[in-house]
């Protein structure tokens, strides 16, 4: 393997390394290195340090000759090195830099992200008694609580702190412990846990190649002429062979006959595709003249950001495909980031037939050590392509050619907690600083990446046409405010024609569950959750009414109890009760569901997806999940039960995000020979993002979205940094708001003023959620760099205040291109 991931200053004699820690502080801190690691050290491993009595991983992010003037302090050293190599070069560290900088958040905390889940070492509090504490015991000495406690840990090697408190639920306490701990009773001390994933490994058996002279006996014989030929081979394998092989075996070892080694052996990655292969097409003229464009790009060595807008089944996954080869045959690497993999298998499958062994993938639905080893293979330069959901971003690749982002406009390249990094967004400035070739795809642009091709920041590559000349599907509005019901007339003759014509249909309805909320009509009860400012929504499987935001679950009660009325109702339906209405009004036929209660279990929606392809399903019911890519050329009638849930979200891009939903959902219908045809129905007919989804109109309606992002002066004409307070008392969440506010008040005051406006402090849109109360400001300007240079003087006067509250401040940089 090569792994030549210099540092920087290689092996030089620095003296002091800055270290950004794995834990939310946000500055970096400075060590002493030892004489011991000096030759070793380099920028980018991973390091134990001492940290406010623990020692802790940090990061090493550059070395210096001497300490920075100005640290008075006498530093401390370098507790030991983790690495052998650095774990992330100077191009990821840059990248971690910025982003850090740009998310305001701790940049050990940024690198953390970076690496995958379980390389993190932690040191933590064990605790022991000592011989003066055992004596002390014997000797009836300590008072019953001390004596309660010694007893438990007695006779073990050490116990975590954290688990003894928790035995003693709060009887006794830390400093308790501690202050024990100078009376001599007990050892409290630093150590490490150790849960690291590492490589998983085999033991193999091999001849050693030397001649074999006269065969030491039977069995060792069968042995060395069993291997002949073989080349390596697991031990295990070796034992399902021969009984018992081991004394054999190590016994030729030692007369030399064998070689016995390990080896690494990389953990299956669990999203396996097996939908029927594609064939690869030859590219339309459309698709060849594109090609031609970016490949400029890709021998351009720079950075050259594309903007593919092409329709649904425009054919733009041929054009990443063919793209990737012209980068490999370069020598370069490529990075592909997909919404959700264990939704899109058939662009995985068309991945896989193309290039097989080539391609990693990366995706947090992976378990971790199969993470971990696709991770490695990407950092050891073992595979040059990544496909992966948003995190794959950071894959650890260092010769990077070509950045495509597949469906550029979808929400889930978002991260929404702890670090709220925007994948797209990310691509654009990783593209940029390694200076490679940048591909957005999508057939409904963000508004922000369109407003880019429209300014010339990226190179509009358009596809209108669908391949082979298919037409796109005729879609038509269906009033609901008529009183149609929850099936129209329409969809109900649609479904009822698919079915006898052996075709399919999808039936899309974004919301789960049997009933939105119950409804006491007696007395006006509606079910909330008690911890989240939502209503519960009924599940008729169980029984339950459940919250969708947090888990929490009760049996659904038969009769109201505030009023003791027997006429309990589920209002609003979601999409278990919509499979039940199929099942009732077309008995007989397949109908299955897709939403997330259907694919809790691993390989549940490649499963659905399957049926569908092979013919097994006749109405597949779905959330958003059916809306990804799919190209399933039997559906030919797409009904949307309501297009108005996400209308009605209280954002400013719900005009937009459902826009792009209905777009997208209409473009699975007629992928085939057949026209497809798609029924809207709707509370809101007249609505521009619903007339322009009708039309496939997606630049009438950039036209006049625009419009109202400009009026009301938000992205991607302005900027938007949320600074949210979540605390666990309502009381302290609301005063530190307020302070916050006048805070930012003074702020503008003191010259922010003129490039900044402050919305709020006011209560965030779901004002409670898991337990925690939650309120919010928003700053907004057109000066990013200003705006930026705000929200850190904000969050470094808040900071330490919400820490004594309580009170956690969560930044959140609304996702745009700042380049
Ligand atoms: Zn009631
Ligand atoms: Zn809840």
């Amino acid at each position: 393997m090569t792994c030549d991931l210099e540092g920087g200053n290689l092996g030089s004699m620095n003296k002091v390394v800055e270290v950004a820690i794995g834990l939310p502080v946000s500055k970096t801190f400075h060590y002493l290195i030892p004489e011991e690691f000096r030759g070793s050290l380099r920028i980018g491993m991973r390091i134990l340090v001492p940290f406010k009595g623990r020692k802790v991983t940090g990061f090493a992010i550059d070395l210096l000759d001497a300490p920075p003037a100005g640290i008075e302090e006498k530093l401390r050293e370098v507790e030991d090195l983790l690495d052998e190599m650095p774990l992330i070069d100077p191009a990821m560290l840059l990248f971690c830099r910025w982003v850090a900088e740009y998310y305001v958040y701790p940049l050990g905390e940024v690198i953390k992200t970076a690496l995958p889940p379980g390389l993190h070492l932690k040191s933590e509090w064990v605790v022991s008694v000592t011989d003066r504490g055992r004596m002390a015991l014997r000797r009836g000495d300590c008072g019953p609580m001390q004596t309660r406690v010694l007893n438990e840990i007695e006779g073990r090697p050490s116990v975590p702190l954290k688990d003894l408190l928790r035995a003693f639920n709060g009887e006794v306490t830390r400093d308790r412990l501690f202050s024990w701990k100078k009376q001599g009773l007990l050892h409290v001390e630093a150590e490490l846990d150790g849960k690291e994933v590492g490589p998983k490994l085999k033991k193999v058996v091999q001849l050693s190649g030397g001649s074999i002279p006269v065969p030491p006996s039977r069995k060792k014989a069968e042995i060395l002429k069993w291997l002949e030929g073989r080349g390596k081979v697991s031990y295990s394998e070796l034992t399902r062979q021969f009984k018992s092989p081991s004394q054999a075996v190590h016994s030729l070892e030692a007369a030399g006959y064998l070689l016995i080694s390990t080896e690494e052996v990389i953990r299956n990655t669990s999203v396996q595709s097996d939908l029927k292969p594609y064939p690869k097409p030859e590219p339309t003229r459309n698709q060849q003249a594109m090609l031609g464009e970016i490949l400029k790009g890709v021998h351009s060595k720079r950075y050259s950001p594309f903007l593919i807008y092409g329709v649904t089944g425009s054919g733009k996954t041929e054009i990443y495909l063919r793209a990737i080869e012209e980068v490999l045959a370069r020598g370069k690497e490529a990075l592909v980031l997909v919404p959700e993999i264990s939704l899109t298998p058939q662009l995985l499958s068309r991945f896989k037939d193309r290039f097989g062994e080539n391609l990693a993938l990366l995706h947090s639905g992976l378990g971790r050590g199969e993470r971990y080893d696709q991770w490695r293979k990407i950092w050891k330069g073992e595979v040059p392509i990544a496909l992966g959901a948003r995190s794959a971003i950071f894959a650890p690749f260092r010769n990077l050619g070509i950045i495509i982002v597949d469906e550029e406009h979808d929400p889930s390249y978002k991260q929404e907690d702890k670090l709220k990094y925007h994948a797209r967004d990310l691509a654009v400035v990783r593209a940029k600083q390694v200076g490679a070739t940048l591909l957005l795809g999508s057939a409904t642009p963000s508004l922000e990446s369109y407003r880019n091709a429209e300014t010339g920041k990226f190179n509009l590559l358009r596809l209108p046409e669908r391949i082979e000349g298919k037409s796109l599907p005729q879609v038509e509005v269906i009033d609901l405010k008529k009183g149609e019901g929850l099936l129209s007339e329409k969809v109900r003759s649609a479904l009822q024609r698919n079915i006898e014509q052996k075709q399919q249909s999808l039936l899309f309805l974004n919301r789960r569950g049997f009933a939105n909320f119950i409804l006491c009509p007696d007395c006006g009860l509606v079910f909330k959750c008690p911890n989240c400012s939502v209503t519960l929504t009924y599940h008729f499987r169980d029984r339950s009414l459940q919250c969708h935001y947090c888990d929490y679950r009760v049996l659904a009660p038969g009769d109201c109890p505030r009023c003791e009325g027997h006429r309990l109702r589920g209002m609003g339906i979601g999409t278990e009760r919509l499979e039940q209405e199929i099942n009732s009004l077309f008995p007989g036929i397949k109908v299955e569901r897709m939403d997330r209660d259907t694919t809790r279990r691993k390989q549940a929606p490649q499963k659905i997806l399957k049926a569908l392809e092979s013919g097994q399903i006749d109405i597949l019911v779905g959330t958003q999940m059916i809306v990804k890519g799919h190209d399933f050329p039997n559906v030919t009638f797409v009904g949307v039960v309501s297009a108005d849930a996400s209308l009605h979200f209280p954002d400013f891009r719900s005009s937009e995000r459902t826009f792009q939903l209905l777009t997208q959902v209409a473009g699975r219908a007629g992928r085939g020979e057949t026209v497809g045809q798609v029924v809207i129905q709707t509370f809101n007919p007249d609505h521009y993002s619903i007339l322009r989804a009708k039309d496939h109109d997606f630049l009438g309606f950039y036209q006049e979205e625009i419009q109202f992002r400009k009026a009301l002066d938000y992205p991607p004409f302005s900027r938007l940094v949320n600074f949210r307070l979540i605390g666990n008392s309502e009381k302290k969440t609301q005063s530190l708001a307020d302070e916050m506010g006048q805070e930012g008040h003074t702020l503008l005051k003191k010259g922010y003023g003129k490039g900044i406006q402050i919305l709020g402090p006011s209560t965030a849109p779901f004002a409670k959620l898991r337990g925690k109360f939650r309120w919010q400001m928003l700053a907004k300007s057109r000066n990013s760099q200003l705006l930026h240079q705000f929200a850190r003087t904000l969050a470094a006067s808040i900071e330490g205040k919400a820490k004594r509250a309580g009170v956690s401040l969560d930044i959140d940089v609304d996702p745009i291109f700042i380049l």
